[in-house]
């Protein structure tokens, strides 16, 4: 697991004004975070408010062909669309892995019609968590259309959170102020790019693009295309372009200087190493020395966490692309246990994650789960059991944490195909076991 947080393991509990109770609770989003911290809080006890600035729920699988009117994201005056799905997007974790612990994101939910892949597409995923939210009573907590602008702690101790109405449709909804007990964060971070620094760009001719704003591959017809990055997007968009394309350059700087290899497969694919210079007659040279003339370079980079509407003088910052300070990635110390962020680690299981943290925070803000002492904050658990451990649940099944495993392997092993072949047919079993538990 790879977490982007500067993580206060070592930290006490915060003891920053608090209200004595936490009644009140604002979410931020309902993409599948917010969505089940909602759940959470509300089993709880606690009244909740979900902002979320879209017409729906299901933030980054709601697709849409729409992009933003900067194809770099680095205008910080443009339009956003939250979603960097492409139309061809089938998920990258097995589904019986990826859905929520007591929700199962099984085959048998598709129904006739629906995508009963192992890995379906991602409209399968938004059918989901439509569900999910409609099975367990969510969409009245919602306020759609309302984007937060503002979250500040008032002399009270309470949040104030300002939000405006983004309904183009002109509803009524105006500017609004609002007192909370606690905030949750669940805005996302898969919508803010991050992009490669390139020598000599500001003078090459081509067109470039961030991967959040590809959608699909015929405008690359006969192009010749430079994919940078080396993770999930990188390999699918590549795969996406190349049946259109007339070559795809992909450039991975943990590769080193060695001539560029042709991909198995494919006559017009080619992996390079880190670009070293590009030019202003279109050539790009790569480090291990090769050049090619390109047409498109899509950074397929990544993205920055952005929580532009917290105010919280300096105490939370985004450095080097890390959060902090948070205890266990959830709790900033400062305003423990009345801030909490959900789903800031990378490189998890996103869904298992977010319900156990959600879990963890209602049960904190509920008070009956207690914050724990700097002695047991030491001990060194694995992420998941530690989060299970707090909301007394048992340690997260075994067969998960080896089907997560299992599927990295089969991804770095098979790129073309591990969305249809694979070797842990004995998991799934286990999974299906294990779903039997649940009536939904
Ligand atoms: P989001 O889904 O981004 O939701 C955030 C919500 O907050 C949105 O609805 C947004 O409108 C709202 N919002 C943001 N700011 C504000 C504001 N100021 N005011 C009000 N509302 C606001 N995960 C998997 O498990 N499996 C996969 O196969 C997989 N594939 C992925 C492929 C791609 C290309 C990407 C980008 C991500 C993928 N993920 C995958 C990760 C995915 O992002 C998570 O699964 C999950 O959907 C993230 O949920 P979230 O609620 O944290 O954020």
């Amino acid at each position: 697991h790879t977490f982007a947080t500067r993580n206060l393991a070592s930290m006490p509990p915060s003891v920053a004004a608090a209200p004595a109770a936490f009644s009140r609770v604002a979410v931020i989003g309902a993409g599948a975070a917010g969505l089940v911290a909602a759940r959470e809080l509300r089993r709880e006890g606690l009244r909740v408010v979900v902002f979320e600035r879209d017409a729906a729920i299901g933030g980054t699988w709601v697709y849409t062909p729409a992009t933003e009117s900067d194809p770099l994201g680095l205008d910080p005056g443009r339009g956003i669309v939250q979603t960097s799905l492409y139309e061809s997007l089938r998920t990258n974790l097995p589904r019986e892995c990826m859905g929520f612990l007591d929700y199962p994101f099984s085959s048998r939910r598709a129904p006739d019609g629906g995508d009963t892949r192992r890995f379906p597409g991602h409209r399968e995923v938004l059918r989901y968590l439509q569900d999910f939210a409609r099975d367990f009573d969510l969409y009245g907590l919602i306020r759609f259309h309302r984007e937060v602008e503002t979250v500040e702690r008032d002399r009270d101790g309470r949040w104030q959170v300002d939000s405006r109405s983004v309904d183009e449709a002109g509803g009524d909804g105006g500017d609004e102020s609002e007192a909370f007990d606690g905030v949750v964060v669940c805005n996302g971070h898969f919508t803010e790019p991050r992009i490669a620094e390139i020598p000599g760009i500001d003078a090459w001719p081509g067109k470039q693009l961030h991967s959040h704003n590809y959608r699909v591959p015929e405008p690359f017809t006969d192009q010749v295309v430079l994919i940078i990055g080396s993770a999930a997007s990188a390999v699918d968009i590549s795969r996406d372009i190349v049946r259109y394309a007339k070559e795809v350059h992909i450039s991975n700087r943990s590769l080193p200087d060695e001539p560029p290899r042709k991909q198995p497969g494919h006559d017009n694919m080619w992996l390079h190493s880190m670009i070293a210079s590009t030019h202003s007659d279109g050539t790009v040279v790569f480090q291990d020395g090769s050049s090619v003339q390109v047409d498109v370079i899509i950074h397929c980079t990544g993205y920055n966490y952005h929580f532009p509407f917290l105010k919280t003088n300096g105490i939370i910052t985004v450095d080097d692309n890390c959060v902090g300070p948070l205890y266990k990635h959830v709790f900033p110390p400062s305003h423990a246990p009345s801030l909490a962020f959900i789903g800031i680690p990378w490189k998890v299981a996103p869904f298992l994650m977010f319900e156990l943290q959600s879990k963890w925070v209602a049960g904190v803000l509920s008070r009956r789960i207690s914050l724990p002492t700097k002695e047991e904050m030491l001990e060194d658990f694995e992420y998941h059991d530690w989060l299970a451990k707090q909301c007394e649940l048992p340690p997260v099944a075994e067969w998960r944490n080896l089907m997560y495993e299992a599927a990295g392997k089969n991804r770095v092993a098979r790129p073309e195909s591990y969305r249809d072949e694979w070797d842990d047919d004995h998991l799934i079993s286990q999974a299906e076991e294990d779903f039997r538990k649940f009536s939904y």
